[in-house]
């Protein structure tokens, strides 16, 4: 039976690194054809490559997702260069944990700009598409962060993160009667660039410390991908993954 991922057309942002750049591997080494966006054109030009030397179908995109236009132009590029969309993957994200006292007002915008409207401007831009076709899933990247608030210094991260829960949520309901899918992936600690997020060093130092049980990426896409290879009347909604070592 072929693979229900062959041939799929995907985009996934924050594909330079992480749980994007894995999820890309994965899913073009089962035939999908990937666009792969973040801002690095040096990291993904690289992802790419080795996607491409493994015999997969994949390309570049720069993209800053704070960029409605930007986010657009991602969308028409992937429709340009294979015809459809059928899969969205809202994955760029910034984790820049700290007390609240701190007050670090510049890295709670950054954090709603990339894990919240970025993820908005995702589905912007690729729900016309969908809605036309009468197809497509997202797949948006919250986090354990999304189910349960983690302090002291998670706060606004975590408020970023229910939000895309929310906002989930709310696209499955209205789209349930088109043929679009919805589902909300809620990873605990995988080891990935993320830990790294935060200018606090205090913070960072606590954040290493959780991450010591941390888990490969490769965890992240297998869930992905066991999403995206149901049949189409079947929608996984949420996923949660922690390591079988993260307690909370
Ligand atoms: P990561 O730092 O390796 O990857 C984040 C990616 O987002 C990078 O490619 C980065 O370049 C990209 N990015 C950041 N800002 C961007 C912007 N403005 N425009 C375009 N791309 C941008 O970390 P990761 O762990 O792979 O994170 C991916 C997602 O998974 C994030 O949304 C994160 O919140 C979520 N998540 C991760 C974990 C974890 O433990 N690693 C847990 C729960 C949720």
């Amino acid at each position: 039976m072929a693979d229900p991922i062959a041939g799929k057309v995907v985009v996934i942002t924050g594909g330079s690194s992480g749980l994007g750049e894995a999820a890309a591997h994965c899913l073009a080494a089962r035939g999908a054809k990937v666009v792969v966006a973040a801002r690095r054109k040096d990291k993904l030009e690289g992802v790419v490559g080795s996607i491409k030397s493994a015999g997969g179908e994949a390309r570049p995109f720069v993209v800053d997702v704070t960029s409605k236009d930007e986010v657009g132009a991602l969308i028409a590029e992937a429709i340009s260069a294979y015809g459809r969309l059928d899969t969205m993957i809202n994955n760029a994200g910034l984790m820049a944990i700290a007390p609240m006292e701190e007050g670090l007002t510049g890295e709670w915008d950054r954090m709603i700009d990339i894990n919240i409207k970025g993820v908005l401007y995702g589905i912007a831009a690729a729900l016309p598409q969908f809605l036309k076709q009468g197809s497509g899933h997202f797949i948006n990247m919250s986090s354990v962060a999304g189910i349960k608030v983690f302090s002291p210094g998670g706060a606004v991260y975590s408020g970023t993160k229910f939000a895309v829960r929310a906002i989930s949520e709310g696209l499955r309901q209205e789209l349930a009667s088109r043929n679009i899918r919805v589902t909300t992936i809620e990873p605990g600690a995988i080891d990935t660039e993320l830990k790294y997020g935060t200018s606090d060093k205090a913070a960072r130092a606590a954040v290493e410390e959780v991450y010591k049980t941390s888990i490969g990426s490769d965890s992240i896409a297998r869930a992905i991908a066991f999403a995206m290879e149901q049949p189409p009347d079947v929608d996984v909604n949420e996923i949660v993954v922690r390591p079988t070592a993260q307690v909370f």
